[in-house]
């Protein structure tokens, strides 16, 4: 594990449009201890403005990785949260800043995790917030809840230093639960696959509509990620979607006694 919790949180910027808000984002983070600075498709980078913006902090915007996709961002990514400036319908309540931070500070024992925010014009499309596992909201002003984004990441980046500080923040190697690998989160990666998995079954079994699986395969996503299965639940639940697509038949006597109920005889 690191030395510090806030090294294994990267933060992704999608599709940013005014460099200057990379440059204030990447000050806004060195100031609460964050350095991992992820770009998807930025407009204008690298760009004089992000610099002068950055201040002190221009060694985040040169170490800073740029992506094509936010799917590519986060694939190495145990958790991932996507923030918003409007609530958006998911099936899920948005976290509140503070408990989100929290919670993304003890994924950070499952590896890295990430915090993504939107561009500035439209904020994270329905398929970005796909690649989220959880969606967080600072409660603004509801006729007017728009951040700066810059300002947005100072919050997020102050929550969670203030987690990080917090006595007994972070479940570490020597707690029992650790040791008993119920923090083996599984990576995007393996739950991409799950769903992949899922989705296929549920069409091969006519649940789901093959020519309009969109929106409840996105409900699924929801409650599975709200459940946050650990690898090995993972692994049982494909052990589960086998079964269902290659069905063992089993013997009779494999079967042990049978347990339907005798029917009750007429009058
Ligand atoms: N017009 C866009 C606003 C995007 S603001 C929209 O309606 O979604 C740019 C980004 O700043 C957002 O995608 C989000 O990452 C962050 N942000 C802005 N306001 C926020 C808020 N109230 N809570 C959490 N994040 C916010």
């Amino acid at each position: 594990m690191s030395a510090s919790p806030l090294e294994n949180i990267v933060i992704v910027l999608v599709g940013t449009q005014h460099p200057g808000n990379i440059g204030s984002a990447a000050r806004a983070l060195l100031v609460m201890g964050l350095t991992r600075l992820r770009l998807v498709s930025p407009h204008h980078f690298p760009d004089e403005h992000a610099d002068a913006m950055a201040s002190g902090a221009v060694p985040i915007l040169r170490n800073a990785q740029v992506y094509d996709s936010l799917e590519a961002a986060v694939e190495d990514c145990a958790w991932v949260v996507g923030t918003s400036a409007r609530a958006r319908y998911l099936g899920d309540e948005p976290m509140l800043p503070g408990e989100a931070a929290s919670a993304l500070l003890q994924a950070t024992s499952a590896g890295t995790v990430a915090l993504v925010f939107g561009c500035e014009r439209t904020g994270l499309t329905n398929e970005q917030l796909d690649c989220c596992h959880r969606l967080t909201m600072v409660p603004a002003n509801p006729e007017y809840s728009s951040l700066n984004l810059a300002a947005a990441v100072q919050i997020y980046g102050w929550e969670l230093r203030k987690a990080a500080i917090a006595p007994g923040a972070v479940a570490s190697k020597s707690d029992p639960e650790f040791m008993k690998g119920r923090f083996r989160a599984p990576t995007g990666e393996q739950m991409e696959q799950f769903f992949e998995h899922l989705e296929k079954t549920l069409i091969g079994t006519g649940f789901i509509d093959p020519a309009n699986p969109r929106l409840l395969t996105r409900r699924l996503r929801t409650l599975f990620n709200r459940a946050r299965p650990d690898l090995n639940e993972l692994n049982i639940l494909r052990g589960i979607l086998t079964s269902v697509e290659k069905p063992k038949h089993r013997t009779r006597r494999e079967r042990g006694p049978d347990r339907t109920p005798p029917k009750s005889s007429p009058g």
